[in-house]
């Protein structure tokens, strides 16, 4: 045998002071999701790290700094893992996705295609989804980064379907397609337009009832008008779930209205879409399973750490041919490593994907979908308990109604700006730590959003945040500078 010397490679020389070392940051990890209810909801970013991180690109590499400046880092998340954390709408994340994340990793397995076990947790995965929201078992699906990956594949292939495909090498006339969602959109569904060369303003945004709700007789006629202007409807988004309230459309109305006008008929579901597992939000979904597409997230209501989304499809023919692309080196076989057709890839606009589907996998396998479920059941009937302390008393004032997890509400005093000491008490309780809700437009009129997709949430955390509000709402407006605009 030859003697080749010199060879390096990234693998550490010793792996038992390896396995120290990574077992130490293995015990770090945990403490940091075993203290996630202790302190401050938010703790801003120091100078000192945001300085210890511009430094130039590393010439020669350091491992023991590297761990320290990870573990600096731990203290200054958004504040999603804590149990006050209500902004936006973030999943809180789970200590057992630590382990399914530290085995993804192990395995660096790439789902873009080909035959290897991980393939076979998506598939799965796919087939969870499936069952869960009554879909055909002809029905395909991806796991995705999010909800805006998500709607900018479904909306791709219907889209495509109006030209039988034709768009995918031919282009689109901008302008002539044209699809309808509520005015309750996440910005992510016009941003779609906008990607697919459909422009922005395709998107009609239809106005809602007092619910929320989108207005079905507008669409209508909406749809209508379109028509009768020589423009194609090609596509009505319905919201499980809608941003600024937790609206849910009306769904079975829109699959009736979609069936009707051959539009295609996509929910976003970002977070209200997983309400399917809780007995109490399965009956508001009635007429999802009639979608031709659902986008939602595992990331926020069912806790799978950052990130997981999900696309699913009624017909696997339409969402294959909007995406599949098999060039000579990505040819598939019937045997060998190139097998395991359909591969991942003909399914979204990646090659190269990672193993998110095992800690979602993971995370139903270990906990299930009934716990799942009561805990968003349990978030709704949190929800309605702060309503319930808001509308007792007369400092608060409830501003829309709470259609699942989420309630707006604000501080009210006489003759004062209140859009502006809301927004003041909102960076208050954030700056202070105690809580972190957002604020939101209702009615024009700023709002304090609570939104709970949190399971560590208790009514406990709820009665420290009103308390909070009381008092900085009260101390402020004693302070002054809140002259009525
Ligand atoms: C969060 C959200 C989105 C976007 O999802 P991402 O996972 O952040 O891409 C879309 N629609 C609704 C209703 C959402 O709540």
């Amino acid at each position: 045998m030859r003697d080749h010397q010199g060879e390096q490679t990234l693998d550490p020389e010793n792996w038992d002071s390896f396995r120290t070392r990574a077992h130490e940051m293995l015990d770090v990890a945990i403490d940091q999701m075993a203290t996630a209810r202790d302190g401050q909801v938010w703790h801003p970013v120091t100078d000192q790290i945001k300085q210890a991180l511009q430094v130039d690109v590393p010439v020669s590499g350091n491992p023991d700094a590297t761990d320290a400046q990870m573990r600096a880092l731990l203290p200054h998340g958004v504040g999603n893992t804590h149990p006050r954390f209500f902004g936006w709408v973030h999943g809180s994340g789970t200590p057992s996705n630590i382990i399914a994340d530290m085995v993804a990793a192990a395995l660096n397995a790439n789902l873009g295609g080909r035959d290897h076990g991980a393939i076979y947790v998506e598939k799965q995965v796919v087939e969870w989804v499936k069952s869960i929201f009554g879909f055909p078992a002809t029905a395909s699906g991806l796991v995705v980064s999010g909800t805006s990956i998500a709607t900018l594949i479904a909306l791709k292939a219907a889209r495509d379907r109006m030209s039988d495909f034709a768009a995918r090498k031919d282009g689109v006339n901008a302008g002539q397609l044209v699809g309808y969602t509520s005015n309750q959109t996440h910005s992510c569904v016009a941003r779609t337009f906008d990607m697919l060369g459909l422009g922005s303003d395709a998107l009609r945004k239809i106005p809602v009832n007092d619910a929320f709700e989108i207005d079905t007789n507008t669409l209508q006629a909406a749809i209508a008008a379109d028509k009768a202007a020589g423009l194609t409807p090609f596509a009505v988004i319905g919201t499980a779930g809608a941003v600024n309230v937790g609206a849910i459309d009306d769904l079975d109305a829109l699959a009736d209205i979609a069936s009707a006008e051959k539009l295609w008929l996509h929910v976003d579901g970002a977070f209200g879409a997983t309400g399917i597992l809780s007995d109490m939000l399965k009956p508001k979904l009635c007429g999802i399973e009639r979608a031709d597409s659902i986008a939602f997230d595992f990331h926020k209501w069912l806790h799978v750490n950052y990130d997981a989304g999900f696309i699913l499809m009624r017909s696997e023919t339409d969402h294959r041919r909007a995406f599949s692309e098999r060039p000579d080196y990505l040819k598939g076989a019937d045997e060998g490593l190139a097998a395991g057709n359909p591969w991942p890839t003909e399914y979204g606009p990646e090659l190269s994907r990672g193993f998110r589907a095992l800690k979602i996998w993971a995370q139903l396998a270990e906990h299930g979908t009934e716990k799942l479920g009561q805990l968003i059941t349990q978030n709704c009937v949190q929800a309605r308990y702060l309503a319930d302390q808001i509308d007792a008393d007369p400092c608060l004032e409830r501003r829309a109604p709470v259609a699942m997890n989420i309630c707006c509400f604000r501080y009210t005093a006489a003759g004062i700006n209140l859009d502006a000491l809301n927004d003041d008490i909102v960076i208050q309780l954030q700056l202070r730590g105690v809580a972190a809700p957002s604020t939101t437009m209702i009615h024009g009129q700023n709002a304090i959003r609570v939104s709970i997709t949190n399971h560590r949430t208790t009514r406990a955390d709820l009665d420290i945040m009103l308390d909070a509000v009381r008092d900085i709402g009260a101390q402020l407006v004693r302070d002054g500078n809140y002259a009525a605009a």
